[in-house]
């Protein structure tokens, strides 16, 4: 298997080769880039399959960056691990709810950065290479955009079909409605929040015929999670 490639913006240079230097030992392809402008063309020449972002660029936050990744379809299922010197638990929210995946806090040793990448890579599970999506018997063909139960075709309203294929690209996973509205919706600010409960009961609903509802769970005080352990 070949290895997989990160790359790393982060402007400090003192920094990034400490990391780069960590993560080529691991076995990593590792790619640098010093600001957002180089981190974009990098991506067009080879895309990465993990992105560690520092908070704090010149041209642009880290933040700003990672929004605009997870809003774009073509690079919002690579994950980005966010790097800040700042630990303040707002900066933390602000960072996951951007749609960052994970992250650190410098400073952190090699060894827990190390640990971070392993976790978020073994979390992303991109649809087979048959754009095929299945969990307890449910289906969700992304080449066709249908959606089954056995031999039992389940129809789904546009958003709900995009919902339930978030959900099952990303199991296991809570996110909040913030964290939904900015990776399903597009982060269209117009919708509100509680739009999103509106298409969570839809979704439950279409799935109940077939009791798979329990699949999409609600996490008190946190959001909704994908889950085929019990809730
Ligand atoms: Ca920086």
């Amino acid at each position: 298997m070949a290895s997989k490639r990160i790359l790393i913006v982060e402007d400090e240079k003192a920094v990034r080769d400490m990391i780069a230097f960590g993560l080529r030992r691991a076995g990593f392809d590792v790619h640098e880039a010093e600001d957002c402008r180089t981190a974009r063309a990098c991506m067009v020449d080879a895309r990465p399959d993990l992105m560690l972002i520092d908070w704090m660029l010149p041209d642009m936050s880290g933040l700003e960056l990672t929004r605009s990744l997870k809003r774009s379809k073509d690079t919002e299922e690579i994950p980005v691990i966010m790097l800040t010197a700042r630990a303040a638990e707002a900066d933390k929210v602000n960072g996951l709810e951007g749609g960052a995946d994970d992250y650190i806090t410098k400073p952190f040793s090699p060894r827990e950065l190390l640990a971070r990448i392993q976790a978020v890579l073994r979390r992303a599970q991109p649809a087979g290479a048959d754009g095929v999506l299945e969990a307890e018997g449910l289906s969700l063909n992304d080449t066709s955009h249908r959606v089954s139960s056995g031999d039992s075709e389940i129809s789904l309203g546009p958003t709900e079909y995009r919902l339930l294929h978030f959900f099952m690209s990303h199991p296991e996973r809570v996110f909040s409605r913030g964290q939904l509205l900015d990776r399903v919706w597009g982060g269209n600010t117009e919708v509100e929040e509680r739009t999103v409960d509106v298409h969570i009961r839809r979704l439950r609903k279409a799935l109940e015929p077939f009791d798979l509802e329990r699949l999409v769970q609600t996490v008190r005080g946190a959001g909704y999670r994908f889950s085929t352990r019990l809730a």
